[in-house]
């Protein structure tokens, strides 16, 4: 990679810098540094030889081609291998040689919890954690969701207001993460599965749960202060939920007048609606009223996946946090959730390879689906698992690509600037040595990482 060359008196505090960033570049040069954000897209012209280069997932990749970034969109992409003095525009020309690289566009996550990670911390933070300390931590998350390939995610429900000040922050340039479509709280009954757990009444009545609503005009309040909040989308639990400490099952818990309600008010504030769903009334209930997603969809059968094909709603099997924490029975005892309460450990049980088999019956039934983990349930990071278990459950290695890329994009209300490397879209982009179209598995192993121009990760 050549860089704009610098001699000045602040050379060595860059070098200082990118040594403790560790993977992360700094794009600004020396003197510049303590006047940008920490990640400033790069003035100039950046020219990325791509040896293959899957620009839209579902359509042939192409070899040989050069995409040219300018002020973090992709401008042009050109067949063969574009050089500096090509170009004629103002400013420096950068060359970035992937020239023996698989590129592709950087993946999309529909379906993360960046405020924690199940299994770490202590069943008290929920009473003792500060909005700061939330902030503190999912910064952490967000960074370690990035360097997985992820360019953009969508957090569907953190408690207090930290998401939003990370969604802003990483807009900002101020800290690494990747771009963030946030929900804020969900939007749960009393007693829901978004609704707080496990103390005693007293401690429940003082802390804040801005998504309860039980009713019509409650809950058309509730998806309003979303989004006088700061939410970019609506998620709602239509049914009960599994890591939520109540033996209530996964039935609905909305009723179909509230999920109406729901709906029809986000869509009129301009904002997708998406609902949490186990149980197959649920899901349906949350089809009927208008979903634009269903996020898990654990028992959907194949009368649930014609009212998807009818609804065109789209699924989001969240799969690979089922396997991480175990996918019998006997693995569930001994792995990281063997210690949960036991009406969580009752639903956890019921799992099994419930995930994996619903997915395959909505794949091989025509269902759209698009990626998301629900990770915070695994562990940040390990998002790109979730590819392998798609390709596991029925799909051609380019089917399982376009679920994280232009199906999360389309599913996600995004396509205008992400999900694919096209003139006009945010230059978002990932490199991996071996093509994920041979080997799935090469999703895990991504050595490029480039979110609106800036470069976060290079490996040679
Ligand atoms: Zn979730």
């Amino acid at each position: 990679m050549r860089q704009t060359k610098h001699r000045g008196p602040f050379q060595s505090v860059l070098v200082t810098t990118i040594f403790l960033a560790g993977l992360i570049s700094i794009n600004a040069t020396a003197a510049d540094y303590f006047r940008l954000p920490e990640f400033s897209v790069p003035q100039g012209t950046t020219i990325i030889h791509a040896g293959t280069l899957l620009a839209v997932p579902g359509e042939a990749p192409g070899t040989r081609q050069s995409i040219i970034v300018r002020s973090g969109k992709i401008v042009e992409i050109r067949e063969g291998y574009t050089q500096a003095a090509d170009i004629h525009a103002e400013g420096e020309v950068r060359i970035i040689d992937l020239s023996d690289r698989f590129v592709m566009p950087g993946f999309i996550d529909l379906h993360v919890h960046l405020s924690g990670q199940a299994g770490t911390g202590s069943p008290l933070d929920s009473v003792r954690m500060t909005d700061a300390d939330i902030a503190l931590t999912a910064q952490m998350y967000a960074r370690r969701t990035l360097l997985g390939g992820f360019t953009t995610v969508r957090d569907l429900g953190s408690r207090g207001t930290a998401i939003f000040a990370l969604r802003d922050a990483i807009r900002a340039g101020k800290i690494a993460g990747p771009k963030i479509i946030a929900a804020g709280e969900s939007i749960t009954p009393t007693g829901g599965h978004g609704d707080v757990h496990g103390f005693r009444q007293e401690v429940l009545d003082v802390l804040p749960s801005t998504g309860v609503c039980d009713g019509a005009d409650d809950c058309r309040a509730a998806v309003r202060r979303q989004v006088k909040r700061g939410a970019d989308v609506i998620k709602v639990t239509a049914t009960g939920g599994v890591l939520s400490e109540t033996a209530t099952g996964t039935g609905q818990q909305f009723t179909d007048e509230e999920l109406q309600v729901i709906a029809d008010t986000a869509h009129a504030l301009g904002r997708k609606v998406t609902a949490h769903a186990h149980d197959k009334a649920g899901i349906e209930a949350a089809l009927r009223a208008g979903f634009d997603s269903i996020e898990h969809a654990m028992w959907a059968d194949k009368g649930t996946m014609k009212l998807f094909k009818e609804t065109g709603a789209w699924m989001i099997p969240t799969v690979y946090p089922i396997t991480a924490v175990g996918d019998t029975p006997e693995k569930m005892k001994q792995g990281p959730f063997k210690d949960m309460p036991p009406p969580i450990m009752a639903k956890l049980l019921r799992l099994g390879r419930q995930p994996k088999d619903m997915t395959r019956l909505a794949h091989s039934m025509g269902v759209k689906i698009a990626l998301g983990t629900d990770s915070g349930v695994s562990p940040h990071g390990e998002n790109a698992n979730e590819f392998i278990e798609y390709v596991n459950a029925g799909m051609s290695e380019m089917e399982a690509l376009m679920t994280g890329t232009v199906n999360a994009a389309e599913a996600g209300g995004i396509t205008d600037r992400a999900g694919s490397i096209e003139p006009g879209k945010a230059a978002d982009i990932v490199a991996m040595a071996q093509s994920p179209l041979e080997d799935i598995s090469a999703v895990l192993r991504v050595q490029f990482i480039m979110r609106d121009g800036v470069v976060f990760k290079q490996q040679h």
